[in-house]
C-alpha cells in the first residue's frame, strides 16, 4: 500500500542528496578560490561561522558552475538573500516597461498645420 509512497520518499531522498553533493563540490571549490569575505559588506569569516559564508550564482543558474569560478560570489547569508529579493523585484517591477516610455518627439499633425498654413 505505501510501496509508492516508499518510492517518492526514494527519489526525493536522491534528489535531495544530488542537490547536497553538487552544492558541496562548488561550495568547497568557491572556498579554495575566493577569500572568505562577503563580497557586499565585506564582512569577514573564519573556520567558525564559515556556515554563513554562501555561494552565490551571478546567473542564478546552480547547474552553471564553470571552473574558472566566474559564476560565484561569496556572500554572507544576509547578503544573499538581499541579492535574491532584488533579483525577484526586477523580474516583477522590471525596467522593460519603463524603457518603452519614449518621449513624443514626433508630432503626427504638424504636417497637417503646415498644410493648412499655406491655405490661409
Ligand atoms: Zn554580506
Ligand atoms: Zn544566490
Amino acid at each position: 500500500m505505501n510501496g509508492d509512497r516508499s518510492k517518492l520518499d526514494k527519489v526525493l531522498a536522491a534528489q535531495r542528496q544530488y542537490i547536497a553533493e553538487r552544492e558541496a563540490g562548488y561550495r568547497e571549490r568557491a572556498l579554495k578560490m575566493y577569500p572568505w569575505v562577503c563580497g557586499r559588506c565585506t564582512r569577514e569569516f573564519t573556520r567558525a561561522n564559515l556556515r554563513e559564508l554562501t555561494v552565490h550564482h551571478r546567473d542564478h543558474n546552480h547547474d552553471n558552475n564553470p571552473s574558472d569560478g566566474s559564476n560565484w560570489e561569496l556572500l554572507c547569508v544576509y547578503c544573499h538573500d538581499e541579492e535574491h529579493r532584488k533579483a525577484v523585484n526586477d523580474v516583477r517591477y522590471g525596467s522593460v516597461a519603463e524603457k518603452k516610455r519614449e518621449p513624443a518627439t514626433h508630432n503626427p499633425f504638424a504636417g497637417l498645420r503646415d498644410a493648412m498654413a499655406k491655405k490661409s
